[in-house]
């Protein structure tokens, strides 16, 4: 009870923190300490402590993190705007969280909402609902949108347009209509292969451009007259690691000023919501003005954030760490 009231309060903004397990190491870190749902953090001889709606510590297995925001992930079938930010250095285990490998037990939170989803929407049959479920995936690079399920070598544009029944639509965008898990694994294959056919074409890797993975799901009930449109984001953002400007020239420059541009103006709009300002500057960026449906109030919005134990990274840890307690 109370903690729903905490949400409200929050405009709907929950943040994780999730440990990766150290490689090739059972040993726990010695500068960062997990207790309940705190964090510690000792860096240069200063402590310092965080607390989060949850903490998943190093052995934390992906079915734990699924089971904590399964909650969130069949809000969509309310009609809910429910968007899921993973946020972390290069490394921390965003994409491991979000998409997973097929070992068994390791599968992400891509497969697991879709099953979800696919699994209860098809349940709600039962009452007179039929849903109609999409997906597209897509890739912000240098604030240019990339269709993850286009057609190889298409130069189409993208642009974000306003709707009224989704918030916001991307022009010319891949829509693949989905009814099994099957399609789920290809899509995910055909979406990495045009990542990294990308990433060699721009000379950058994918730690340094956001994807999104978009559920829309569209539901109608004839005997109630009723419709929903309910959409589900799963978005693996840019490598937050401290973008160097210095030394950077032309091309890499201006790259690094609109991942910075995208990352800060993210925060910008978390901040605002969190100070509970009357304007929340959403045009900023691509991310923020094409995500705005979910981040408005009226969407659901969990942020995930990702840190690594070793030693040598705790500045960057403490950066996310700093990140994540502003943005609730
Ligand atoms: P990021 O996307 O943040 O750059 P990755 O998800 O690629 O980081 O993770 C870096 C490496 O660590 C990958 O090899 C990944 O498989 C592994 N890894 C990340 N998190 C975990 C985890 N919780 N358990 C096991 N391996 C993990
Ligand atoms: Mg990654």
């Amino acid at each position: 009870e109370l903690h729903n009231v905490i949400q409200e309060l929050k405009g709907n903004i929950r943040v994780f923190c999730r440990l990766r397990p150290q490689f090739g190491s059972s040993g726990a870190s010695q500068h960062l300490q997990v207790a309940e749902n705190k964090l510690n953090l000792d860096h240069m001889n200063e402590q310092y402590g965080f607390s989060f709606d949850r903490v998943f510590a190093e052995s934390s297995s992906q079915e734990a993190i699924f089971e904590e925001v399964r909650g969130l992930v069949q809000s969509a079938l309310d009609g809910f705007k429910v968007s899921i930010f993973a946020y972390g250095q290069t490394g921390s285990g965003k994409t491991y969280t979000m998409q997973g490998s097929s070992t068994p037990g390791a599968l992400g939170l891509i497969p697991r909402s879709i099953q979800q989803i696919l699994q209860a929407s098809e349940a709600m049959k039962a009452s007179g609902w039929a849903w109609t479920l999409k997906v597209s995936f897509l890739e912000v690079y240098n604030e240019v949108l990339r269709d993850l399920l286009g057609s190889e070598g298409s130069n189409l544009v993208h642009v974000i347009k306003h709707d009224d029944a989704w918030g916001t639509v991307v022009t010319n965008l891949t829509l693949m209509e989905v009814s099994h898990m099957e399609q789920i694994s290809k899509l995910m294959e055909t979406a990495s292969r045009a990542r990294s056919v990308g990433a060699t074409d721009m000379n950058a890797s994918s730690s340094r451009s956001h994807s999104i993975f978009a559920l829309y799901l569209h539901g109608v009930n004839r005997e109630q007259r009723s419709e929903l449109h309910g959409a589900l984001h799963l978005v693996d953002l840019a490598g937050s690691e401290r973008l160097d400007k210095s030394g950077s020239t032309g091309e890499r420059l201006k790259e690094t000023q609109n991942i910075n541009r995208s990352l800060s103006s993210l925060a910008d709009v978390f901040l605002a919501k969190a100070e509970g300002r009357s304007h929340i500057p959403f045009r900023n960026s691509k991310l923020t003005h094409l995500m705005e449906p979910c981040l408005n109030g009226q969407g659901k919005t969990l942020m995930l954030v990702t840190i690594s134990p070793e030693a040598d990274h705790a500045h960057e840890t403490l950066c996310s760490l700093r990140f994540a307690s502003q943005v609730s």
